[in-house]
């Protein structure tokens, strides 16, 4: 049988980084298995659903690469459907009106507390006799079997079991007749032919309810997989408060898809002692039953290490595609001007663990910067430095074929020349064409920011100095 999976968000906010891993659990299964992921959004709480996060959701799957074979399916387009199964229970004695109203309810509850019972509905319109009350929208509950057990062979916890006991009698339509929560989910895994359920552990106790109805409807549930959740570093459920929550906070922090998802797959899942993988290994490794049963831990750390470590693994014009994103946030654009994104992308990402961070620090290959890091040039436009970078503009102008290995022969000579050490030269000369004294070797730096920019900025820093000491 072909594998087929689901991601089922609702859509009342962003996609989030525990809905992502979800996501990413669900793709990983279909795609190892050459099976289907479908994405279905569960909309039918009309209040709380918006087409804005909609969007949101389907942008955040687009940016990780969480490519779905259908859908997205939306389930308010599919209400005829779950009244059809809604009735055909009823029809079939399996589901019964309920009239109680809420004050009914509540006083139940209340005594059952009281007796330090679990609060359920205690069956009394399953039971009814007579016509119904009037004036009452009533709402319909399914029979849950009063006896026996449901044993979830669950493929991530192994084997769970509930008590029917335990299961009261669930609503299954509201009294405006809208379908809940676990029928539709019930009517769509079975509909949509779902071989695998893989979701957030918060619905581990849906679970045996979901497959009470199946059996009612007389279908073979599918095989579930319930996945822990994420705490933060303080070891509370993971939330906003910990920091960014939505998965198109990380693209605008700077981090690759693929480090993401690698982040997201290692967190709860493991193989061997391997950290970094990418997407084809991801597909290859992928077990539910190596899933963590215990819920794990955000790690802003690891994941910027794992960024640094896909940006090291990239190839450059992989990694040129991403940078020139974030290069555009700064105003720049690459195709335009200065030099191959791809070239600037290769030369800085040893020192940045973002993308961001890379498109900062580079930034002065494509335009200038505005001032000097006071620092810098506190330290390192004095003593020998003006007349340095005099003689440096004047080899420099000559030369004709810019590139860093003649670059780095011209600095060298005029430290001859003027009897210095490197770092006297070099030095003043980074700090004159990058505004700072970090970038990469300078013969390289030079070839990459060319030959106009380099001989106009070290005008810059000639005048500049001349001023310092007074003109
Ligand atoms: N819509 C549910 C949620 O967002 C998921 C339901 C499911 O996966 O069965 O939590």
């Amino acid at each position: 049988m072909k594998v087929r999976t689901r991601f089922a968000p609702s859509p009342t906010g962003f996609l989030h980084i525990g809905g992502a891993r979800t996501a990413l659990f669900s793709w990983l299964f279909a795609r190892k298995h050459g099976g289907d992921f479908v994405l279905r959004i569960e909309d039918t709480d009309i209040q709380r659903s918006t087409i804005e996060s909609v969007n949101a959701i389907l942008e955040g799957m687009n940016w990780l690469g969480l490519d779905y074979d259908e859908g997205p399916i939306h389930q308010t387009e599919r209400m005829g459907r779950y009244k059809e199964v809604i009735e055909r229970l009823l029809d079939e004695g399996k589901a019964y009106y309920c009239y109680c109203s809420k004050e009914r309810l509540d006083a139940m509850r209340e005594e059952q507390r009281a007796r330090g019972e679990k609060p359920r509905y205690d069956g009394r319109c399953r039971h009814r006799k007579g016509p119904p009350p009037a004036g009452v929208d009533p709402v319909v509950r399914f029979k849950n079997p009063q006896e026996g057990e449901v044993v979830v062979e669950d493929a991530v916890r192994g084997t769970v079991t509930f008590a029917n006991q335990e299961l009261d009698d669930l609503i299954i339509a509201r009294s405006d007749g809208t379908p809940t929560y676990n029928l539709t989910v019930v009517v769509d895994d079975l509909d949509m032919g779902m071989t695998h359920v893989i979701r957030g552990d918060d619905h581990l106790n849906n679970t045996p309810r979901q497959i009470n109805i199946l059996r009612a409807l007389g279908e073979q549930p599918p095989i579930y997989g319930h996945v822990p959740m994420i705490l933060g570093p303080d070891g509370k459920r993971l939330s906003k408060r910990h920091g960014a929550m939505s998965v198109m906070e990380y693209h605008n922090e700077g981090f690759l898809p693929e480090a993401v998802l690698n982040y997201l797959v290692r967190l709860g899942w493991s193989h061997g002692d391997q950290e970094v993988f990418d997407l084809d290994e991801m597909v290859e490794h992928f077990e539910l039953e190596a899933v963590n049963r215990a819920a794990s831990t955000f790690n802003t750390e690891k994941l910027l290490w794992l960024n640094q470590q896909h940006m090291m693994r990239s190839r450059p014009e992989h990694l040129a595609r991403h940078l020139s994103w974030h290069l555009g946030n700064l105003g720049i654009d690459p195709e335009r001007e200065g030099p191959s994104a791809a070239r600037v992308a290769e030369t800085l990402r040893e020192r940045s663990k973002t993308l961001k961070e890379l498109a900062e620090s580079g930034a002065y290959f494509f335009r200038d910067f505005e001032a000097y890091d006071e620092k810098a040039a506190k330290k390192h436009f004095r003593g020998p430095a003006l007349n340095a970078l005099e003689h440096l503009y004047e080899r420099l102008a000559a030369v004709e074929d810019w590139q860093a290995g003649i670059l780095g022969d011209v600095v060298k000579a005029v430290c001859e020349e003027l009897e210095l050490k490197m770092p006297k030269v070099a030095l003043p000369l980074r700090v004159a064409v990058t505004g700072t004294s970090f970038s990469p070797s300078i013969d390289l730096t030079l070839e990459l920011i060319g030959r106009e920019k380099t001989l106009a900025r070290l005008g810059r820093a000639i005048d500049f100095m001349k001023s310092q000491q007074g003109g």
